[in-house]
């Protein structure tokens, strides 16, 4: 064995992970084929899913779809395409790849569930803003292709404080989409179906967040790396049982890599948070440099993107608004870094990376001052990675590699 295959521990669980996720797709692919009853709303990462899966929606999402593209490396096949027809090179890769691979009539989905020729077909599309404007006009387009209704919530942007007024904004939206999804759907509106949807969601949040929180052992039995891996149902099945089954099956695993000692990283020496967007296609090489140098990325403000804690099925519409309307990458400059610094502490973090994202710059920190002020307030080294979610000709080998050794290095030094 060689010794990169000694240092990657894989999950055992991955199995069932592929069992969840296939069938999700199986299930899709049967509806929009007419095979199978029911109707199939996208929306977008963390948009309004509970509301839809009240209204017996099969949720598909896009950025998924383009988290895949990123991973298969064949993202950059697609961009072009979608360049050509006025979609800029700056804006949102994954909408850029996912609109290219919809207009070249190819997905890598046919590759990983074979039988299955194309992406599940909408009828209807729902996004939130919360996250960038990037969705609506990603979302707009297919309305537009497939002649569907696209339901949206603007949410108030880069706030400091969730006020009243932002919750009440949000939830007079979310009550205005429900005309069109009894309309589409074909159902009423039910109370007690949005309020077991929104049990469920919270339940599987409440794992995910455990889940992670397990990182906070040293050393940690995870990494941000096969996170990355494992959100799937977190993003795709919350609001079902599912994900809720998948997640108490690799929290028995994960625990008994703690109580047996087995550490993901051997020899874990340093321990290390990633800011902002995944690489997805370098996800493999970077977690396998990231242990040869024993260095374990054991928090990320991306996986924890989806913990929602604020869910609360006794005041659905309520506690739906401000879940959504609270995420990370919804805040001021100000609140995003006393996020991180308590990450820090929690998980005893020894520096952080921050991965500048070229089209996503909603998810990317690094380009109002923040690893300096945190450099300073903390006294521990950031580093800033110049790359993208999912054009690889913004990522450059070498010098990524270079960067991360030096941080090694001086952290090494650090610690004398
Ligand atoms: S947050 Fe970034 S990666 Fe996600 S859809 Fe918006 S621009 Fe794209």
């Amino acid at each position: 064995m060689s010794e990169k295959e000694l240092r990657r521990k894989e999950i055992k669980a991955a199995g069932d992970l592929k069992r969840v996720m296939s069938d999700y797709y199986y299930r899709m692919d049967r509806i929009s084929r007419g095979e199978e009853e029911g109707k199939i709303a996208w929306c977008s990462s963390v948009g309004p899913a509970e509301l839809l899966r009240a209204f017996g929606f099969e949720v598909y999402y896009p950025e998924n779809h383009g988290a895949t593209l990123g991973a298969t490396r064949t993202a950059m096949d697609y961009i072009p395409l979608a360049n050509a027809i006025g979609y800029s090179p700056e804006i949102c890769s994954y909408l850029t790849s996912d609109v290219g691979s919809y207009l070249k009539g190819e997905t890598p989905l046919s590759r990983l569930y074979p039988g299955i020729e194309s992406v599940p077909k909408p009828d209807l599309l729902a996004y939130n803003t919360n996250q960038c404007r990037d969705v609506q006009e990603w979302f707009e387009f297919y309305g537009r292709e497939f002649d569907v209704p696209v339901v949206g919530i603007n949410s108030p942007r880069a706030l400091v404080e969730v006020r009243d007024i932002d919750i009440a904004n949000v939830v007079g939206q979310l009550k205005a989409m429900i005309p069109t999804l009894e309309e589409v759907s074909g159902q009423k509106f039910d109370i007690d179906g949005f309020k077991e949807s929104l049990r469920l969601s919270r339940r599987c949040s409440e794992l995910w967040g455990e889940l992670l929180g397990l990182a906070k052992h040293l050393p940690s039995p995870w990494t941000f790396f096969d996170g990355t891996i494992h959100m799937g149902p977190a993003v795709c099945l919350r609001g079902t049982q599912e994900a809720i089954d998948y997640y108490e099956l690799l929290k028995r695993e994960l625990k008994e890599r703690i109580e047996s000692g087995v550490a993901a990283v051997d020899g874990e020496r340093f321990r290390l948070y990633w800011e902002g967007m995944p690489i997805w296609g370098k996800l493999r090489d970077l977690s396998e440099q990231f242990s040869e140098l024993r260095a374990c990325v054991v928090v990320s403000t991306y996986c924890n993107s989806w913990i929602f804690s604020a869910f609360d099925e006794k005041n659905p519409f309520e506690s739906m608004a401000q879940a959504y309307t609270e995420i990370f990458i919804n805040r001021a400059e100000r609140v995003k870094e006393e996020y991180i610094e308590r990450m820090v502490r929690e998980y005893q973090v020894d520096g952080i990376i921050f991965h500048d994202s070229r089209t996503c710059p909603n998810n990317s920190n690094a380009r109002y001052s923040m690893p300096q002020r945190l450099e300073k307030r903390l006294g521990l080294p950031c580093l800033v990675i110049d790359a993208d979610l999912n054009d690889l000709r913004c990522y450059s080998e070498e010098q990524t590699r270079t960067n991360i050794e030096a941080l090694i290095e001086q952290l090494e030094e650090i610690r004398g």
